[in-house]
């Protein structure tokens, strides 16, 4: 597409500095086009990066990216017609905190990690062993709906066969009787995705508001206010975000529990309806705290109360821009 001039620029993964990572591949030059990669590392929605380039850019592309660059549409941050969407049919990614975790190493000490269909063998010291492909995806690939990639102009494969219902299923049989732990503190998140992909939710429902206060509480005095889950997140696109304001000020510099929990109470309602469950805001979080408790208790919301889910439709107005009458009356009771 380069070569032949149809588009000016290409976004799409290469091979990371570190083992088992890939980084945004960002380029004009046909020369650089053998280092793009995909495999189970491809993490990064790249739609983050669409409303910062002018001209026609080709963008590689998983399910839940997809519905992001749709959800850019439908807020007029990019248009269609200048993407060409290279759809990838996604299997899921590669967490490497379950890989550490079951393996006890740490990933430099790993010498491989092999997806081959529903199972992953990981090699250590030169030995293979061989996991359920569950044990370690990323808890939103369990739980996704749509791997393969809702708009796209070239579809790299067939699409997913794999189902979120047979990816839970094989989860919740491996962990059958483990149920989900809750911890009284501390690095991991402190709640422990072991059972299904959304157990955390569950058993965080399952709380006294005061206990889930508590856990916030604990969880929020752990952020340092580094911004890398709203600079990671595709729908946090405001060019001045609202923590940066110093009239009104909204939040204090120093990262105090009380506002830091402020913080992703309001980048929540900020992405309702734009939230595609990428997964990109918890993996990018340095020290563990479990944010996709909040942005996938917004995304269940929005869809149960409004029967929508975000980026699945170009065309329709972006949730929080419109209402119905039959809303706003039930909102007002
Ligand atoms: S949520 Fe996971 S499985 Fe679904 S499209 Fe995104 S990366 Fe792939
Ligand atoms: S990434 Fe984690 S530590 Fe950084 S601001 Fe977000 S919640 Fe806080
Ligand atoms: S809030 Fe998190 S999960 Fe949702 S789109 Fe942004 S980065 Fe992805």
């Amino acid at each position: 597409m380069l070569e032949q001039d149809k588009v000016d620029l290409i976004i799409g993964f290469e091979a990371g500095s570190l083992k088992f990572t890939t980084t945004p591949l960002i380029t004009k030059s046909k020369d650089d086009l053998d280092r793009l990669v995909i495999n189970p590392f491809i993490v990064n929605n790249l739609a983050l990066f669409l409303p910062d380039f002018k001209g026609r850019i080709a963008v590689a592309s998983k399910g839940c990216d997809s519905r992001s660059i749709v959800s850019l549409i439908q807020d007029n941050k990019v248009s269609r017609d200048d993407l060409v969407i290279i759809g990838i049919p996604c299997p899921g990614m590669i967490e490497l905190r379950k890989v550490e975790k079951l393996t006890g190493k740490d990933r430099d000490e790993l010498d491989d990690i092999i997806r081959e269909g529903d199972k992953v063998v990981i090699t250590v010291d030169g030995k293979g062993s061989e996991f359920p492909i569950a044990e370690v995806l990323s808890d939103n690939c369990l739980a996704c709906e749509f791997p393969t990639p809702q708009d796209y102009d070239i579809l790299l494969g067939e699409p997913t066969a794999t189902s979120q219902e047979s990816r839970v299923k094989s989860r919740e049989s491996r962990v059958k009787g483990q149920g989900s732990r809750v911890q009284s503190h501390g690095e991991g998140g402190g709640l422990q995705s072991e059972a299904s992909p959304d157990s955390r939710l569950q058993t965080l429902k399952a709380m006294s508001p005061q206990q889930r206060w508590e856990f916030w509480r604990k969880e929020f005095s752990r952020c340092i206010r580094c911004y890398a889950c709203r600079n990671i997140c595709p729908s946090c696109f405001c060019k001045r975000c609202f923590v940066e304001e110093s009239e009104p000020r909204w939040l204090m510099p120093m990262p105090r529990w009380q506002e830091n929990l402020m913080f992703q109470a309001i980048r929540n309602i900020h992405l309702a309806g734009r939230c595609t469950d990428c997964g990109g805001c918890e993996r990018s979080c340095p020290v563990n705290i479990p944010l996709r408790c909040l942005t996938k208790e917004m995304y269940d919301l929005v869809d149960e109360l409004f029967h929508f889910k975000a980026g699945m439709d170009k065309d329709a107005p972006p949730l929080m821009t419109h209402y119905e009458q039959e809303e706003a009356e039930d909102l007002i009771r």
